[in-house]
This record gives C-alpha cells, structure tokens and sequence, in this order.
C-alpha cells in the first residue's frame, strides 16, 4: 500500500510517497527533498501530531472565551482527552497573549497558551492595571 502526504515542514511542500508493507510498516519513503521530509513521513505514519487551537473559559473578563493553542505540537490519538481537559479549565482576566493557560497539557511538555489578549471587567482594578503595563511591555 502507498500513502501519498504532502510535507508540511517548508513552503516547498513536496509530495512525498511512503510504502507500508501489509503489516502497516513503513517499507520505503520517496519524494522528500531533505531529511526533515523523512522524519516528518515517519512520524506521519507512526504517531502523527497537531498543534491544538481552541478556546478556554474566561472569568471575569470583557470576553467569556479566549483563543489558545499548544505551543507545540501534540499526539493526533491525544486530542480527544486534551479538549475534554481545556473545557474544563478557567481563567482569570486580565490576559496577555502567551501567558500559559494550562502547562505540561496531559505530559506532552505542550502547553496551552493565550493567542489573543483579554482585559478585566474591572478595568480600574490596580492588578488589571498592573497586568496591562505587563501586556504592553511583551509586545515592545
Ligand atoms: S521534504 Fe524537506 S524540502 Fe521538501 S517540503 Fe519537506 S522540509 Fe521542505
């Protein structure tokens, strides 16, 4: 059996062809341009991976979700169970983009971090104050 994938680890996207044997072992891999292409096939065909995009429930925000994704990515097989953990987390306005959310996401040394900014409700409380100067100084 032949499994065509597109390598996504550069704009080049080569089309590479990886041959399982009828044990599902990989036989042979052709088509890449480099040895990340390789790696990437193998691991494809092995324990694929993605890097996870949703939200997280805010408290006392001006927003009640905020945007996050694994710094890293996670196992496919993994997914499931790490969305069922996000939907049970909670966090607290205010919010800079990076701040992590949830780290060590179920020990994949992935962890969940803000993609977007979230201010307080309170925009006068002095910790919301605080994490603003925080917020701005990241981002110069
Ligand atoms: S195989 Fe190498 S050159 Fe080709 S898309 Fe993948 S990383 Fe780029």
């Amino acid at each position: 059996m032949v499994k065509k994938l597109i390598c996504i680890q550069c704009p080049l996207g080569c089309e590479i062809e990886v041959k399982l044997n009828e044990k599902m072992e990989v036989e042979e891999i052709k088509g890449n341009r480099c040895p990340r292409g390789y790696e990437y096939a193998m691991e494809e065909m092995v324990d694929p991976k993605r890097i996870l995009t949703t939200s997280v429930k805010v408290e006392g925000g001006d927003i009640d979700l905020v945007s996050v994704k694994t710094d890293k990515p996670i196992p496919k097989r993994l997914l499931k169970d790490a969305m069922k953990t996000i939907k049970k987390a909670k966090v607290k306005a205010p919010i800079c983009v990076g701040d992590i959310i949830l780290p060590n996401l179920l020990n994949t040394e992935a962890n969940v971090v803000a993609t977007r900014p979230v201010s307080s409700r309170d925009s006068n409380h002095e910790a919301t104050k605080n994490k603003r100067k925080k917020c701005n100084t990241m981002q110069n």
